[in-house]
């Protein structure tokens, strides 16, 4: 199964991403938490990324596709995977669709976890206190959220298009979420 999770910073994406990648079977793969990693180890690629996570805006598309193009080709990823946190630019569908299309694969759901953005606010100001990530300090919270609104909401209306975009009410209980998560995406 070739899944795709999207929502908002703060959504309680990365959570829930990772539980139903694990009840599918498939790697989670989350740019954002491979980008972390290569801050935190200091390569090349961390040093690309983290003037750019700092600031709340995107990796340019050039570093972010050609890393995801090479994580696809890993074999852990022959029977599918779950994309957390890309694509997030109309670039970054386009380069998605060509990846798929030359191994003659297409992908078979697009999740939208849907929030109160009030919600989102509140959830991210705490994350940044527990965590003390520097990509959370409040004003880069807000660019997140806007760069978000600007660059990423748009593509679920293309995977709307394509029919095979769900939404998840992405409120409540983590076990809540999962549950209605499960319900549309896990077919027995
Ligand atoms: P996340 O943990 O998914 O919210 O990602 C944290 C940060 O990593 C983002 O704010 C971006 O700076 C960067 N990032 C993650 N995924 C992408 C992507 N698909 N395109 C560009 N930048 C990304």
């Amino acid at each position: 199964m070739r899944v795709v999770f999207m929502g908002p910073p703060g959504a309680g994406k990365g959570t829930q991403a990772a539980v139903l990648a694990s009840r599918l079977g498939i790697p989670h793969i989350s740019t954002g938490d491979i980008f972390r990693a290569n801050v935190a180890e200091g390569t090349e690629l961390g040093k690309q990324a983290q003037q750019f996570m700092d600031a709340g805006e995107y990796v340019p598309d050039s570093v972010t596709n050609a890393m995801v193009r090479d994580r696809l080709t890993h074999d852990d990823c022959r029977p599918g995977f779950l994309l957390d946190g890309y694509p997030r630019t109309v670039e970054q569908v386009a380069e998605l669709d060509a990846m798929l299309r030359s191994a003659g694969h297409a992908l078979d759901v697009v999740v939208e976890l849907t929030v109160d953005i009030d919600e989102v606010v509140a959830r991210l100001v705490k994350r940044a206190q527990e965590q003390g990530r520097t990509d959370d300090t409040e004003d880069v919270l807000r660019r997140r959220l806007e760069v978000y609104g600007e660059q990423t909401a748009p593509l679920i209306d293309t995977y709307f298009q394509r029919g095979i975009l769900v939404q998840v009410d992405g409120m409540g209980l983590i076990e809540e979420v999962t549950e209605r998560l499960f319900a549309v995406v896990v077919v027995d």
